[in-house]
């Protein structure tokens, strides 16, 4: 008997919480209130959220059970010690920091790594390290592969780092290299996964020079799984991302990701000397080394997410669910960043959309529709979020990221149609310019409104 070929949602659902439904006047009437930015939307109005994958996700019953147990001891919490362990076993490191996010863990990371006048090299920054890179008065490099940074190519290892441009400027710049840094996946570059084969070498150039190589490893569940189907590693996934921990020297961790958790972070780190001072800058910002901003049950539901998320129901699950939704867009012919990748599924808004020019912002045109055909929300990736004042950013893009255990296959069909139906209207979607903005990060406060 052949098994089944449909892949099945690996849960069933102890728990429910009510969508909301908003008929179409009431959604002209939240996106006019929301100046026309679906940031501003309130979750009320909205029926199908993809705004973010961070901290959306559904706990298990087995992580609400063991929250139960958490251990608000001031210092000294049993539930730092359950989840020290957990990931020690997972990744080898010898200390473990938590932090309330993964952004505080950067923080503390390029502060003790002493970025100031140096470059950091990687693959891709995500925004947030950048910006701390950059606060802390260091460079921040990408060095993503060309093929990598065009949407259309066709690549199994799109978020891999150009190890010729490594080399190259680990060469001229030894000295003034505080880091290498790999994301994995790539956040920035739409969710693509690094090769097992790329982390080694960088790894291996890095420690070569006495470089620290580090891994941004909010979804490393995610990408030991394109490792394991695409480079076909017959290994499990946490075998595999135990190898992934083991190349590098630190790792930073938003547990809103592949944590399976709402809130929380992890900095891990194998030196002695840099731990004692991070734990010192942890304790001025972020709390007492045993609960690092977090409550001790925040903690235990982080240990047992940790092993939840390299169950490989889960995330054979996972990554079939985001390319569900697009090769139902792609046989659509909806113009799509290619191949899918682990958590997000981007719209091409400026193949989409021919009539906009960038500076009308085709993205917030699509994310908009979306919003006002059935009260779906993405967020725009493109001229709004990355420009400048006087510049176009480089893709126009619409990102629909998956919250993880959250929606079922129905919600995926039901999200199909509504895109399809949109898209099948393309020419009728008007531009939008920038009423008013902020000096820094516009995309989440400005006031924008449509061209007719
Ligand atoms: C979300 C994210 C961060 C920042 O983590 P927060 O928990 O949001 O502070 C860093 N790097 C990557 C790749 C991320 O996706």
């Amino acid at each position: 008997m052949r098994p089944p070929r449909t892949i099945i949602e690996p849960f069933r659902i102890k728990t429910v919480e009510p969508l909301n439904f908003t008929t179409p006047q009431r959604r002209r009437d939240a996106l006019r209130e929301a100046q026309f930015n679906p940031f501003k939307l309130h979750a009320r109005d909205i029926t199908i959220d993809l705004l973010t994958d961070s901290g959306t996700g559904a706990m298990s019953a087995a992580q609400w059970a063991a929250m139960m147990t958490g251990d608000e001891t001031y210092a000294g919490s049993e539930s730092y010690y359950r989840l020290e362990s957990v990931v020690r076993e997972l990744t080898g490191v010898r200390h473990v920091i938590p932090t309330h996010q993964g952004r505080a863990s950067e923080h503390i990371l390029f502060s003790v790594l002493d970025v100031k006048g140096r470059c950091v090299l990687a693959n891709s920054h995500f925004d947030t390290t950048r910006a701390n890179v950059e606060y802390l008065g260091g460079e921040a490099v990408d060095l993503l592969t060309p093929q990598g940074a065009d949407p259309r190519t066709d690549l199994p290892f799109k978020g891999d780092i150009d190890l010729v441009r490594l080399e190259e400027l680990l060469e001229a710049r030894c000295k003034q290299v505080a880091a290498v840094l790999m994301t994995v996946t790539n956040n920035a570059g739409g969710g693509q996964p690094v090769s097992l084969a790329n982390l080694r070498q960088a790894s291996a150039m890095a420690r070569a020079r006495g470089v620290p190589f580090v891994l941004d490893a909010a979804r490393f569940a995610e990408n030991a799984w394109f490792i394991h189907e695409r480079e076909g590693d017959p290994r499990t996934p946490r075998e595999i991302a135990r190898e992934m921990f083991g190349l590098c020297d630190a790792f930073t961790f938003s547990a809103k990701k592949d944590g399976l958790v709402n809130i929380g972070g992890l900095l891990g780190l194998n030196d002695d000397t840099l731990a004692d001072r991070a734990r010192s800058l942890l304790i001025l910002t972020e709390g007492f080394p045993t609960y690092g901003g977090l409550a001790g049950r925040d903690l235990d539901a982080l240990a047992v997410g940790l092993q939840e998320v390299t169950d490989e129901h889960y995330l054979r699950y996972r990554i079939a669910s985001v390319r569900y939704l697009f090769d139902l867009l792609d046989r659509g012919g909806v113009p799509l960043m290619r191949p899918a990748g682990g958590h997000a599924v981007y719209i091409d808004a400026a193949a989409l959309y021919p009539h906009i020019p960038p500076v009308q912002l085709p993205g917030v045109a699509l994310c908009n529709e979306l919003y006002l055909e059935a009260g779906v929300r993405g967020v725009e990736i493109g001229t709004l979020m990355f420009g400048k004042r006087d510049a176009c950013a480089r893709h126009e893009l619409v990102r629909l990221a998956f919250p993880r255990r959250v929606y079922t296959q129905s919600h995926v069909d039901w999200l199909g149609e509504v895109i399809l139906e949109v898209a099948s209207r393309r020419e009728r979607a008007p531009g939008y310019r920038i009423v008013r903005q902020g000096p820094v990060l516009r995309a989440f406060t400005a006031e924008l409104a449509p061209l007719t």
